[in-house]
């Protein structure tokens, strides 16, 4: 897949402004600040296709970029601001469910946090509708440049520790797969082409495949 050939299409604050649920998207969620829009613009080798903007009440929009006329990356809005109100979370929390629900393109998502910091509670709530609606998540363990090699590998097993915990408790982590990322080292981006390429390109067969 071409993905420095992304293009932004539009930007959407609510379903109704979403482009045609056709084709295959992958989608991008995370916490404010937790290095999204920087793995966004490594993945596509672009230095500023997603803005990395600070101010919360303009983040409430879902992004589209066309990698062709069937392939998409969707930059989802980010989460976690302290101060943000209420009004603005919630309209956050359907936008980013009416997303997830319903979009029959969606063919995976990619939750990015920062290496250094555990799975938020909303992070686990995503999670939550992955699995509910059969979405494979992909956890993109972001900024590993800034710990150790060893703290990095250790904060990476403990997740797939936790995507593996199903045996005895029945609730493990509904995670497909997890990698450490470093946009500013650019370490890692190969490791997630693979993962998208893997998750559109399938789709991309099976329509291809006879019935
Ligand atoms: P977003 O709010 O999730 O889109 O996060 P940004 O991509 O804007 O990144 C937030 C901050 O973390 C910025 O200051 C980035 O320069 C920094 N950052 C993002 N990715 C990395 C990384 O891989 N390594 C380091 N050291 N800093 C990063």
């Amino acid at each position: 897949m071409h993905y420095g050939q992304a293009a932004f299409m539009l930007s959407a604050v609510e379903a109704s402004h979403f482009p045609a649920d056709e084709g295959c998207e992958v989608a991008f969620v995370g916490r404010s600040n937790s290095g999204k829009s920087s793995a966004i613009n490594a993945l596509t080798s672009r230095r500023a296709l997603a803005r990395i903007s600070k101010t919360p009440g303009r983040t409430q929009q879902i992004n589209f970029f066309s990698l062709d006329e069937q392939l998409r990356l969707v930059d989802l809005p980010g989460y976690g601001f302290a101060k943000v109100p209420l009004r603005v979370k919630q309209h956050w929390q359907r936008l980013i469910e009416s997303y997830l629900q319903y979009r029959s393109s969606l063919q995976g998502l990619v939750v990015v946090v920062d290496v250094r910091r555990a799975l938020s509670d909303l992070d686990r709530q995503i999670l939550a509708w992955c699995r509910v609606s059969a979405i494979p998540a992909h956890v993109l363990l972001t900024k590993a440049d800034k710990l150790s090699r060893n703290a990095a590998c250790a904060a990476l097993h403990q997740v797939q520790a936790a995507m593996n915990d199903n045996a005895v408790s029945g609730d493990a982590l509904p995670v497909e797969s997890a990698q450490l990322f470093s946009a500013t080292k650019k370490h890692g981006v190969d490791e997630l082409r693979d993962r998208l390429d893997q998750w559109l390109g399938q789709k991309k067969k099976e329509k291809k495949s006879p019935s």
